[in-house]
């Protein structure tokens, strides 16, 4: 097998007192490749966000604190990087979606103002070239009237719309990997059902690799090739989406599908 794009290797998480610490991650492990698509899935508090904020070295420290393991881009240990040098990673190869794109668009930049400054930032052009590609890439994430969408301010689109402008402002930065964490929970169906179609697009168009957090087993069994189950911050199980879905081996894997099945 080639070398994964990402990988992680025993990563343990520990928050509370050095006395007293609580591990909320325990020995996890995760490959991918480029263009694959993981899921992740497992009851709220398993350590989902937290393996997804690690890879970004995120995790609020104090409290939170990585104890061991490795994170390895490309076979570069994330862990061993100057903060400087992750905002490089951070700006450039991994990008990050959540639930609420409130708290990661700027409310007081228009959508226009913060895709094009990311455009800027990633690619030599000008201001008038970066306003084209914006428009583009708005159009890409099928916003109507892209045009239009550039003088708008985060609250003044919908839900949905505002989680499309985030996967735009994702992708002006080109990521190798796009993680995805509850991308969908705060929308509707319908809408929830145009942002899975988005991402399977990027896979396909750019070759994105997608750690794809969810509790949507019907856009999982779909979308992913691979998923992980966690629970109390392990790894349970880990398998093809068949395999997994359809023979699980551990029990709770069992008891989740149980649930939404
Ligand atoms: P998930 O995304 O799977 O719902 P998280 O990764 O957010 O779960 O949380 C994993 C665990 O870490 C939870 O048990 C949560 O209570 C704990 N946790 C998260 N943030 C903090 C914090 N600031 N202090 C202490 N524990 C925390
Ligand atoms: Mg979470």
């Amino acid at each position: 097998m080639s070398e994964p794009l990402l990988e992680i290797k025993d990563l343990c998480v520990e928050f509370g007192s050095l006395k007293n610490p609580v591990r909320v991650l325990d020995h996890v492990n995760l490959h991918l490749a480029p263009g694959e698509i993981l899921g992740i899935v497992g009851e709220s508090g398993c350590g989902k966000s937290m393996t997804s904020l690690a890879v970004l070295r995120l995790i609020p420290s104090p409290p939170g604190r990585i104890t061991k393991g490795t994170i390895s881009l490309e076979g570069k240990n994330l862990l061993d990087l100057s903060e400087e040098q992750m905002q490089d990673v951070r700006g450039n190869d991994i990008a990050m979606i959540f639930q609420e794109p409130m708290t990661a668009l700027n409310p007081v930049f228009t959508i226009g103002q913060q895709i094009i400054e990311t455009i800027i930032r990633h690619e030599r052009i000008s201001a008038k070239q970066a306003r084209l590609k914006a428009i583009d890439l708005i159009a890409s994430v099928y916003m109507p009237e892209p045009e239009r969408r550039l003088d708008q301010y985060p609250h003044e689109l919908s839900g949905g719309m505002r989680q499309r402008a985030m996967i735009a402002m994702a992708l002006a930065c080109h990521p190798k990997v796009l993680i995805a964490d509850e991308p969908t929970t705060a929308l509707d169906v319908t809408v929830q059902a145009q942002i899975f179609d988005l991402l399977s697009e990027l896979r396909e168009k750019f070759n994105t690799a997608i750690i794809l957090i969810t509790h949507n087993m019907g856009a999982v069994a779909e979308l992913a090739d691979r998923v992980m189950v966690m629970y109390a911050g392990r790894k349970i199980e880990e398998g093809t989406v068949d395999r997994v879905l359809l023979e699980p081996l551990h029990p709770y894997t069992q008891g989740l599908l149980d649930c939404v099945l």
